[in-house]
């Protein structure tokens, strides 16, 4: 799987390629669809929600930027997958608070992050993540997975000087994926590209 993200130009870093190389997606996936686990699509969790293909894993984590130490917060922590990619990219002293809204689904991506061995890099919170966390803020780095009708201001926030925040911003069908940089107290923002993802719910995303 990683062989062909590398080859159709989705990540180019030996970081990404690693981090997702170490990362068994399967341990993510529902029984039922074991099958599928490295075929590079997404894939329903339950709840109505989808474990991102991995492609879109690979390109947010490599225009995220990621380096050993970095304080990470994740919104929509789904599967816990792509906490676990981010994860190995900011071992060892580095941690993702990941902020998930349906307790279920909470529960397994805890689940899910435990057995494949990184609950001491993440710690999975109930909350709506619209908000953030301020509690743990100020954030090197911010990536949201799921869609914003806007880029939600307190994220903007939440980042340290020199922080980067990945967030999908548009229609509820289909967004721009835009990279916001923070620096000298100024956003600079960056258009990445078209991308689909599930609506952020909550204050300062979509109405349920
Ligand atoms: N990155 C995940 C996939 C995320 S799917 C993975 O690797 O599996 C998007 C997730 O965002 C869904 O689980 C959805 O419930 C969650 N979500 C939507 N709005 C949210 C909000 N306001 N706060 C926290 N999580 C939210």
């Amino acid at each position: 799987m990683v062989k062909r993200l590398l080859e159709q130009g989705y990540i180019s870093t030996p970081e990404a390629s690693l981090a997702m190389e170490r990362v068994p997606r399967h341990l993510f996936v529902p029984e039922e669809l074991q099958d599928s686990s490295y075929q590079d699509t997404p894939l329903y969790i339950g709840e109505g929600q989808t474990i991102s293909a991995p492609h879109m894993v690979g390109i947010m984590v490599e225009n995220l930027d990621l380096h050993k130490g970095n304080k990470v917060l994740e919104i929509g922590s789904g599967s816990g997958y792509h906490a676990a990619v981010m994860a190995e990219m900011v071992r060892p002293t580095g941690h993702i608070f990941s902020v998930e809204r349906i307790e279920t689904l909470a529960m397994s991506a805890r689940a899910n992050l435990d057995n494949a061995g990184y609950s001491e890099l993440v710690t999975v919170i109930i909350e709506d993540g619209s908000n953030g966390l301020p509690e743990h803020s100020p954030y090197d780095r911010i990536s949201v997975a799921a869609a914003a009708p806007s880029i939600p201001e307190p994220l903007k926030l939440q980042l340290a000087e020199g922080g980067k925040l990945l967030v999908p911003v548009g229609g509820r069908l289909y967004q721009e994926l835009m990279l916001v940089v923070r620096r000298d107290h100024q956003f600079t923002q960056e258009n990445l590209g078209g991308c689909v993802f599930v609506p952020l719910v909550g204050e300062h995303g979509y109405n349920e």
